[in-house]
């Protein structure tokens, strides 16, 4: 084109103006000596080569293609790429032609061709696309990311397009095997839940019908058969109190547990924790006090079950770890801010067996016992304060210890509150105890409420659970019918004709979930509403959520010992 123009357009004299004018502009880059020697065509191909080699350095890869989006030139890295020689095998060529030297796919030809016209006809750039991964002469996969941008000329037609990708093939390897990882995380992730949930279940269950029948046993027999089955419920209440630490912890480390606020009354937990252990303070002829600061709020706006679970551990350790004297538990004040946003202190203090200086830091570790099981001393897991640090992390909170071997232990948690002017809605003394850590109930109305014997149903497939169940219930004074599977609530079910409804979730068959749904579906219009209590092995958030979404009113953990079984009742009829 520049040798046409410079044929057949310019006269001699405007051309020896226009090489003075080029020669005075390029002087640093045309040696002085060639200048007499150059002709008008040589000194026009100088430069241009002096750009195509400025070009041709750049990293990444750079080309320029005509208005049809037709190869006009290119930088060394495309000729490798392509393994062409030099920039004559370029020129000229379209983009089926790079597609099938560059043995490109057809649809990465035709998405190269799509955005290159698309420039073109638009005049608008197209930035930072990442394109289809190709293959480099070299055998290498390598993926880009490029920017087409219009060349126009002096009138504002678009005359080519120029290419600019940059290679992101490291970066995109490094992507894609951390999604790989992450899949992988996620698979192994889900495989312990899975695992936890199995095991649960498969634990629970059996534990469950060696409980009950327990329960049911100390209640029955006499003299030294009274002593044995009591040592087998205390074993086997150990056992289960362990082995729900331990899925606590798992739920804790697998993010399944998450600290709901609500307001209530703080002085409410500190009387419900004092009341738990009475007896077991006064079996060690102890003194509990408690502490309230006088500042201290009616209501505050924070986790009562992350405090209630906080003070559980701390005040369960104090009794266990002291043998005279005494035991304090104190809520303080701190400070308090504008925003009714507020500081509060929970000691538990004790005059215990204390903690040496240096083991204090370990104590926090998971499973982590300073007196070990085998010396038989006390009783424990050793996750007790890894569960209070984990809650009161999630509680934004910080817990520590002040303690000397021998001269008792202080534990300090610091939490901010909300400080709430309004009483909660509804408040339920023994909800936390009984339910925690599965979902607070609902207080409903029961389809009969005169009648002396409640009307129990009892869905649950596993024998030894059927019998031991049904056994509490009926010591207790229910009336229970027992079936084994969703298909048979659905024969038996009239709206109005059981006051309660026990209800496993894993059934063979149609599952729990769905059997709630059908019931609130036939209870539809009447104004009867039968309680369901959901029974799980595995409770986690998202199973509670998804139970009172199907119309179950609370979810409670197997197995559901005496005690649970006629607070239940007490609450709902
Ligand atoms: P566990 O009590 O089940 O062993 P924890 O995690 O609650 O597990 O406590 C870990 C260890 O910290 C205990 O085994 C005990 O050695 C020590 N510890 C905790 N609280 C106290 C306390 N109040 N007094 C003395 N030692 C304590």
């Amino acid at each position: 084109m520049i040798e046409t123009a410079l044929h057949e357009n310019i006269d001699s004299v405007k051309l020896n103006n226009l090489m003075d004018a080029v020669l005075h502009q390029y002087q640093h880059i045309i040696n002085e000596q060639d200048v007499a020697t150059l002709s008008s065509e040589n000194i026009i191909e100088y430069i241009v080569r002096y750009y195509e080699d400025i070009i041709s350095c750049m990293p990444g890869n750079v080309y320029w293609l005509d208005k049809h989006g037709i190869a006009i030139g290119c930088n060394k890295n495309v000729l490798d790429m392509f393994g062409l020689k030099n920039l004559a095998e370029f020129k000229g060529l379209t983009f089926e032609a790079m597609g099938r030297i560059g043995q490109w796919s057809v649809e990465a030809t035709q998405s190269f061709k799509n955005d290159t016209l698309n420039v073109i006809h638009t005049g608008k750039p197209k930035l930072n696309i990442e394109e289809p991964a190709i293959p480099h002469h070299d055998g290498r996969i390598i993926y880009f990311l490029t920017s087409r941008v219009p060349l126009f000329d002096q009138t504002g037609r678009v005359i080519g397009v120029v290419g600019i990708s940059v290679d992101i093939s490291e970066h995109k390897r490094t992507q894609l095997a951390l999604e790989k990882a992450k899949e992988r995380a996620e698979a192994a992730s889900h495989a312990k839940s899975e695992f936890l949930a199995n095991m649960s279940h498969d634990v629970k269950t059996p534990l469950s019908g060696i409980i009950g029948i327990a329960e049911l046993l100390s209640a029955r027999v006499q003299g030294e058969d009274r002593e044995f089955a009591h040592t087998l419920l205390a074993s086997g209440r150990q056992l289960l109190s362990f082995f729900d630490n331990c899925l606590e912890v798992f739920k804790l480390e697998n993010g399944d547990i998450t600290l709901l606020t609500e307001i209530f009354n703080l002085k409410d937990v500190l009387d419900e924790i004092c009341d738990l252990f009475k007896p077991a303070v006064r079996a060690k002829e102890l003194a509990l006090n408690i502490y309230f600061h006088d500042l201290m709020p009616n209501y505050i706006l924070a986790s009562r079950a992350g405090i209630y679970r906080t003070l559980l551990n701390l005040v369960g350790n104090a009794v266990k770890f002291t043998h005279q004297g005494s035991i304090t538990i104190s809520a303080d004040f701190i400070e308090k801010n504008a925003f009714g946003e507020a500081k509060i202190q929970l000691t538990v203090k004790d005059t215990g067996i204390g903690i040496a200086k240096n083991k204090q830091k370990d104590i926090f570790e998971r499973f982590t016992r300073l007196i070990p099981s085998y010396k038989g001393t006390y009783e424990g897991s050793g996750i007790g304060l890894y569960i209070v640090q984990k809650f009161v992390m999630a509680m934004q909170g910080e817990v520590y210890v002040n303690s000397e071997e021998g001269m008792g232990s202080e534990f300090v948690v610091l939490l901010p509150v909300q400080i709430a002017t309004k009483k909660p809605i509804s408040s339920d003394k023994n909800a936390t105890r009984i339910l925690l850590p599965q979902v607070p109930y609902k207080k409903l109305r029961s389809a009969v409420t005169e009648k002396q014997a409640p009307k129990i149903l009892l869905v649950e497939d596993n024998t030894i659970t059927q019998w031991m169940q049904s056994s509490l219930l009926s010591s207790i004074g229910c009336q229970v019918e027992v079936v084994d599977s969703g298909e048979k609530v659905l024969e038996v079910f009239e709206p109005g004709k059981y006051d309660l409804i026990f209800m496993d979730l894993g059934l063979p068959g149609m599952q729990g979930d769905a059997v709630s749904n059908y019931i609130r579906k036939r209870e539809e219009g009447g104004n009867v509403h039968v309680p369901i209590i959901a029974l799980t092995a595995h409770t986690t958030e998202s199973i509670s959520k998804h139970c009172l979404t199907t119309g179950m009113d609370c979810v409670f953990s197997k197995p559901l010992l005496r005690d649970q079984i006629k607070q239940i009742i007490d609450h709902y009829l």
